[in-house]
């Protein structure tokens, strides 16, 4: 479903870096406020931000003539601390204003010669403060990563036969808590909970010493769906928004401890990091790639047509609190093994129904190589293979004062869209060790 055409050559007028994600083909939609200016919706574009607002004030915007909702809705949904309202207006909707924006702010448009509506159409993204994008009523995570349920299975089942029967036949997820999602740059406080040190031990109380991260990407969801009716894996597109970078922070020993028999719970559900701009499928449009071949052959409801995956290279970075920075993944969204259509399908084969702004992610998306492996469990192998930072210390997990960053973005024939950053710096525990 292509509801852009990609003009490869298109130029903005404003200065936009060649390096820079918020390129004029991206235009992700996020939640900002400034010293002056009240929350509201606005769209990346290079060091920039276009404050929606301001351009539905002056009816810049317009909403399609069959489209059920007027100017009026329009300007009340793009004014709201969150774009859930927006969303729901509908793709109609939703890509008229994005690609509106785009005629605005490409190098032919007249709207260059129009200073004093930039003056207030315009934020300078470092004068911003960036918000949560959305009201999350649901969050699903996904455990969708062949590699990352292999090298799991083969740490703690069996190296010879690390996946469990049900993996290859169905897109395996739990139910994660919605509550804790934060926008990128907030602090995330190390969680207290039981812990199970050695096997023939006593639990005790304590700050976990397994602080993990995982490297994920989650979409919103962009229509609600009704309770009864399952969503094809050929409709799934139509209530996909867009994208986010996902970081499902993980306590590897409360998890260890308390996931038996019904799955993560406590060791997952205290705080998880998106990144603020939500970039959407047309953006991603071009990008598209062939979903990794499954088999055994998936039953006929998880079936799909075309190119239903995406080759967005994924980053992250760990930063200590003296300033020391290292990549420590570099991986890639392609790898997925059971892409976004299956899973939605899946999620909503049994009747389920889903609503305007739940997130789905994607479980930790490690690929094929061990430096592409996407969460600290992975990479020093359960602790094993402790990791060198150029400040000289290790890591087998991550510490307090420890900053970690994802990073993401697609790119070909010298364009490129990019999701910016997921950051979280760890602050200490409020308990000691009992
Ligand atoms: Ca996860």
């Amino acid at each position: 479903m292509a509801l852009t055409t990609i003009a490869w050559n298109m130029q903005s007028w404003l200065d936009v870096a060649p390096d820079s994600g918020f390129s004029i083909h991206n235009l992700p939609f996020g939640v900002f406020e400034t010293r002056d200016r009240g929350l509201r919706a606005g769209i990346a574009i290079g060091d920039y931000i276009v404050d929606l607002a301001v351009l539905a004030e002056r009816r810049l915007l317009s909403v399609p003539t069959d489209a059920p909702c007027n100017e009026g809705d329009l300007q009340r949904a793009l004014n709201q601390p969150v774009l859930n309202d927006f969303i729901a207006l509908g793709k109609p909707v939703t890509s008229a204003v994005r690609l509106r924006v785009q005629e605005l702010l490409a190098a032919s448009s007249h709207a260059a010669q129009a200073p004093d509506l930039w003056t207030h159409a315009l934020v300078r993204q470092r004068d911003a403060e960036m918000r949560m994008p959305l009201r999350v009523p649901n969050y699903t995570d996904f455990y969708s990563s062949l590699h990352h349920a292999m090298n799991v299975g083969a740490m703690f089942r069996d190296p010879k036969n690390p996946l469990l029967p049900n993996w290859r036949h169905l897109p395996v997820a739990y139910h994660g808590r919605a509550s804790s999602i934060v926008v990128s740059g907030t602090p995330i406080r190390r969680p207290c909970g039981q812990i199970k040190r050695e096997a023939d031990a006593a639990p005790i109380f304590g700050p976990t010493r397994a602080l993990d991260f995982e490297l994920e990407v989650a979409f919103a969801i962009g229509k609600a769906s009704q309770l009864g009716r399952p969503i094809t894996t050929s409709e799934a597109e139509d209530y996909i928004f867009g994208l986010v970078l996902f970081n499902d922070w993980s306590a590897r020993d409360i998890q260890k401890w308390e996931y038996q028999p019904l799955g993560p719970f406590l060791g997952k559900n205290f705080g998880s990091t998106i990144s603020p701009w939500i970039v959407t499928l047309e953006a991603l449009e071009p990008f598209r790639v062939p979903t990794p071949s499954q088999e055994p052959k998936p039953l006929p409801y998880l079936r799909f047509a075309g190119d239903t995956s995406f080759d967005v290279h994924l980053e992250v970075d760990i930063t200590t609190p003296n300033g020391a920075t290292m990549t420590v993944c570099r991986s890639n969204f392609k790898h997925m093994y059971w892409n976004m259509c299956q899973q939605l399908a899946h999620h909503t084969v049994n009747g389920c129904n889903v609503e305007v702004g739940d997130l789905m992610a994607s479980g930790t998306l490690s690929g094929p190589t061990p430096e592409s492996y996407g969460s600290m469990l992975e990479l020093t192998w359960n602790g094993r293979n402790p990791i060198c930072l150029p400040d000289g210390s290790t890591r087998t997990f991550i510490e307090d004062g420890d900053t970690v960053t994802l990073r993401g973005w697609a790119e070909r024939d010298g364009v490129r869209v990019g999701f910016g950053e997921a950051r979280t710096t760890i602050l200490p525990a409020w308990c000691t060790e009992a």
